[in-house]
């Protein structure tokens, strides 16, 4: 009968959001294990000089070497580190990694600035600038090697918490960078308020030039303006390049130049950039 059916139905429903439930549960205890173990990796792509294409830094990107599953993308795990709150530790290991090796970079004289992703739900935590600071000193790194990517989202939530903890990371030598720009809503008023270095355009927007081209030329004017450097994201063909260039765009990164790579692949890269 159809009360059956329901019942069943429900029951089936119940049974799959169980099965989901553990999945996600035995996911969560695998990266913290993960975490302990040091399974998670910061893969570098490089941010290249839009001019001369000249490799000036990079943004870390975390990858998980799984022990069975091989190298695993963020997309696999980001989400469940946002919901259970193990994104705060991640982001730390990623940065203290980072931190370590741009000290070992400028020890053999090479100057980069490195960008890391970091959770919006770090700005939850008052003892955040205190972290940094730690790290910053465990590896004898500066804080101006270093530029933190934040999302819009972070911003349009006018908190003063996070306002004031933005301060602190800028007057400990920080940059800070707007990341995936022009895909929230863009509130434009905001970026007076806060003390930012770098818009990074989101990709979505860069996959449609030379032809799509009203709302990076846009962002470029408003970069121009506010002074802020400009980073345009997801670039892989010479057409998005050379129009970038054209209109002043600083930086970028794409898989025209590279995708993430390992450390060691990373530096062959620099070995060979201009
Ligand atoms: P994101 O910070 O916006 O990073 C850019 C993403 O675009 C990266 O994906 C990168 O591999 C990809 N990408 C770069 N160039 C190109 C291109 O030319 N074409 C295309 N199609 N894609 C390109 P990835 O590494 O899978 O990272 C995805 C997202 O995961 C990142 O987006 C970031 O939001 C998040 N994420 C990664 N690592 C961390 C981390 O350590 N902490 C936090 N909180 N988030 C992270
Ligand atoms: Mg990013
Ligand atoms: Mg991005
Ligand atoms: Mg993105």
């Amino acid at each position: 009968s159809a009360k059956d059916a329901g019942r069943n139905g429900i029951q089936f429903y119940n049974k799959a959001m169980d099965a989901r439930a553990r999945t996600r549960l035995a996911l969560e205890y695998e990266i913290r294990r993960g975490l302990e173990n040091g399974e998670f990796e910061a893969f570098y792509q490089p941010r290249v000089d839009c001019l001369t294409g000249e490799i000036v830094g990079a943004e870390a990107l975390a990858r998980w070497r799984h022990p069975e599953r091989g190298l695993l993308f963020p997309d696999s795990f980001i989400p469940v580190c946002e919901e259970s709150g193990v994104i705060r530790e991640l982001d730390r290991q990623i940065l203290a990694q980072v931190a370590s090796q741009l000290a070992n970079w400028e020890a053999q004289g090479r100057l980069l600035q490195v960008s890391v992703n970091l959770s919006a739900s770090q700005f939850g935590d008052p003892a955040l600038p205190d972290v940094l600071q730690q790290i910053l000193q465990a590896s004898n790194c500066r804080a101006a090697a270093i530029e933190l990517e934040i999302t819009e989202s972070l911003l349009l939530a006018h908190d003063q918490n996070t306002l004031d903890t933005l301060a602190s990371l800028r007057t400990m030598g920080f940059a800070i960078a707007i990341d995936d720009f022009g895909t929230g809503y863009s509130n434009l008023a905001y970026l007076q308020n806060y003390p930012l270095n770098t818009l990074k355009i989101d990709r979505s927007f860069i996959s449609g030039l030379p032809q799509s081209s009203a709302i990076p030329q846009l962002i470029t004017s408003l970069c121009r303006i506010l002074s802020l450097n400009m980073v345009a994201e997801g670039v892989e063909t010479h057409a998005q390049l050379d129009w970038l260039r054209q209109q002043g765009c600083q930086q970028y990164q794409g898989y025209l130049c590279s995708r993430p790579v390992s450390l060691a692949h990373f530096n062959e890269l620099l070995h060979y950039s201009p």
